[in-house]
């Protein structure tokens, strides 16, 4: 065994307080690939090449919400993606009483479909959409299905992904969450 993992699995085995913290790497091997990767796409209405920073950020939302829809199902969703041993290993940690949070910048749902509890999602999912109007709730079938910009059944209003865009803030609760999650990492807990 590579030096590293022995290290990695001695640490594991003596902590009973693990907060995992995770980003794209976490995904790939599930088949998704990290976003940045997505090539600019030349957009008509803006007459230019539109980087995918540009394209999830809150204000392309507003301005150009078909093409914003368009490039986010195609890049953003893959509604088929299984979880991978990563995502298992932690549910298992978790099980065994071993990790206590995970953190994730990832919106794919995946840590959870492994079946770990808590979970912290900085970046929001795009499990989970909502009624800009009502505030229906909406699963990401509603996103797929509908041809272009999807819309609330009961009031019309435009549907929004509970995705955190660029230039939008991350929601407090969750960074409190994640925050306490990791604080109390630090302090060792006896059993
Ligand atoms: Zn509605």
């Amino acid at each position: 065994m590579d030096d590293k993992i022995k290290e990695l699995k001695k640490i594991i085995d003596e902590s009973n307080n693990i907060v995992f913290f995770g980003g794209a790497g976490v995904s790939t091997e599930s088949g998704i690939p990290d976003f940045r990767s997505a090539n600019g796409i030349y957009n008509m209405n803006l007459g230019r090449t539109v980087s995918p920073e540009e394209m999830i950020s809150h204000s392309f939302y507003m301005r150009h919400t078909e093409d914003f829809y368009e490039f986010y199902k195609d890049k953003l969703i893959y509604e088929n993606a299984q979880p991978n041993n990563c995502h298992k290993a932690l549910a298992e940690l978790e099980r065994q009483g071993k990790v206590k949070a995970v953190v994730t910048q990832n919106i794919d749902g995946l840590h959870q479909k492994a079946g770990s509890k808590v979970v912290w999602e900085l970046h929001g999912s795009t499990l989970r959409n909502y009624c800009e109007r009502c505030h229906a709730f909406y699963g990401v079938e509603k996103v797929l299905e509908s041809k272009g910009v999807p819309y609330c059944d009961k009031c019309g209003g435009r549907i929004k992904p509970d995705v955190v865009l660029y230039e939008e803030g991350l929601d407090s609760d969750v960074i409190d969450g994640a925050v306490r999650a990791i604080r109390s990492s630090f302090t060792r807990q006896r059993d």
